[in-house]
């Protein structure tokens, strides 16, 4: 019987601002989960990244099955209330419709889901993370599954050295997914011009090409496609299988290493560095820094082991320092230049409204 790992995130209320949810919302969410274990799903983690609450569902319904959909956003909601009990800020923020409509995709909560055949030993990562958006991951995907600088095994494995098909979403593109399939390493170039462009084009997801297994897939939500509006930014998460065929485990971590700067930070309108951080980390300095969790797990006959914190290891220290250093860098020039997003990232936000008052006073 093939498994499937569906991730579902929203963030649904959270402490003294964008911090992190509370305790309390995190047992409502996990209590609603918990009673569907033996009926619609074999096993489940819930675990926080910043004010991000998100659901691991590993169950056998494939990918879309609308009663797992209906379990999460009856999970969500339940936090919500939760929220909303405690005064927690930004209660059901980004549960964007009142309503339930088959599938959480589109109404707000950001969702990645796999269906395989388990691997005599599946191991694989859960990565989460806040204050960025889905484009947060091209680089690291890129570099993770197409560079021999961070993936060995693209020349030490016959097999990862076949290469593998990446999958690139126009997320701009708001009437139907929009995608393109570009082999690596004879697209490199072609993939490397879209990935540029972290704020369109976003990787989907990624198989190998020597077994026609899907390593990857990620969230890719852009929230203010379906609200009009800025209504926080997109925290993606993401599924990759790890060792075998596809890049092993340090392989896939090895980019993020790099702090590369991202999308997101205070408001959503800024550039920061991303931080390797530990799970369950909280948000703090200027709303950030961006920062990711991923945490390892093997599955087995539909059971999750627990969680192995794969960022909680001293040599991430020293990357959170040097990220820490990067952060100050861009931060000491406020909103000039590439420290604020474009105006096109910002057009969802009260910045219009400034600059329409300000049209009126330009003379010439
Ligand atoms: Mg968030």
């Amino acid at each position: 019987m093939k498994t499937t790992l569906s991730v579902i995130k929203a963030d649904v209320g959270s402490i003294a601002g964008h911090i992190k949810p509370s305790d309390a919302l995190i047992n409502a969410v996990k209590d609603c989960v918990k009673q569907r274990v033996g009926n619609l799903i074999t096993d489940f983690y819930v675990g926080s990244t910043g004010d991000d609450v998100a659901i691991l569902f590993c169950h056998n319904n494939g990918t879309g099955c609308e009663e797992l959909h209906k379990l999460a956003w009856d999970a969500f909601i339940a936090g919500t209330n939760k929220a909303k009990e405690q005064g927690l800020y930004g209660a059901g923020q980004d549960l964007l419709s009142d309503a339930f409509s088959g599938n959480v995709k589109g109404l707000g909560p950001a969702v990645a889901e796999m269906e395989f055949e388990e691997r005599r030993a599946e191991p694989f990562l859960l990565f989460t993370a806040d204050k960025t958006d889905p484009g947060a991951y091209n680089l690291p995907l890129y570099l993770g599954f197409s560079d021999p600088m961070h993936c060995a095994g693209l020349i030490l494995s016959p097999k990862i050295g076949k290469g593998f098909k990446f999958v690139v979403m126009d997320v701009e593109h708001v009437e139907s997914d929009r995608t393109i399939e570009l082999n690596t390493p004879e697209d490199l170039y072609d993939l490397a011009a879209l990935l540029r462009d972290n704020e369109r084009f976003v990787v989907s997801a990624i198989y190998s090409r020597a077994t026609g297994e899907q390593a990857t897939v990620a969230s890719t939500t852009r929230l203010h496609n379906i609200a009009g509006k800025y209504t926080g930014k997109d925290d993606p998460v993401m599924i990759i299988r790890c060792q075998g065929d596809f890049p092993a485990t340090g392989e896939i971590l090895s980019p993020y290493s790099i702090g590369h700067y991202v999308a997101g930070f205070m408001r959503g309108s800024h550039t920061g560095p991303l931080m390797p951080v530990k799970m369950g980390s909280i948000i703090s300095y200027f709303d950030g820094p961006p920062i990711v969790s991923a945490a390892g797990f093997c599955v087995h006959n539909g059971k999750l082991t627990e969680p192995v914190d794969c960022f909680d290891h001293p040599y991430w220290d020293y990357i959170r320092n040097k990220v820490s250093r990067k952060a100050v860098a861009i931060r000491e020039q406020g909103f000039s230049g590439p420290a604020m997003l474009d105006y096109k990232e910002l057009e969802y936000g009260g910045i219009v409204e400034t600059m329409k008052r300000l049209e009126d006073k330009f003379s010439q």
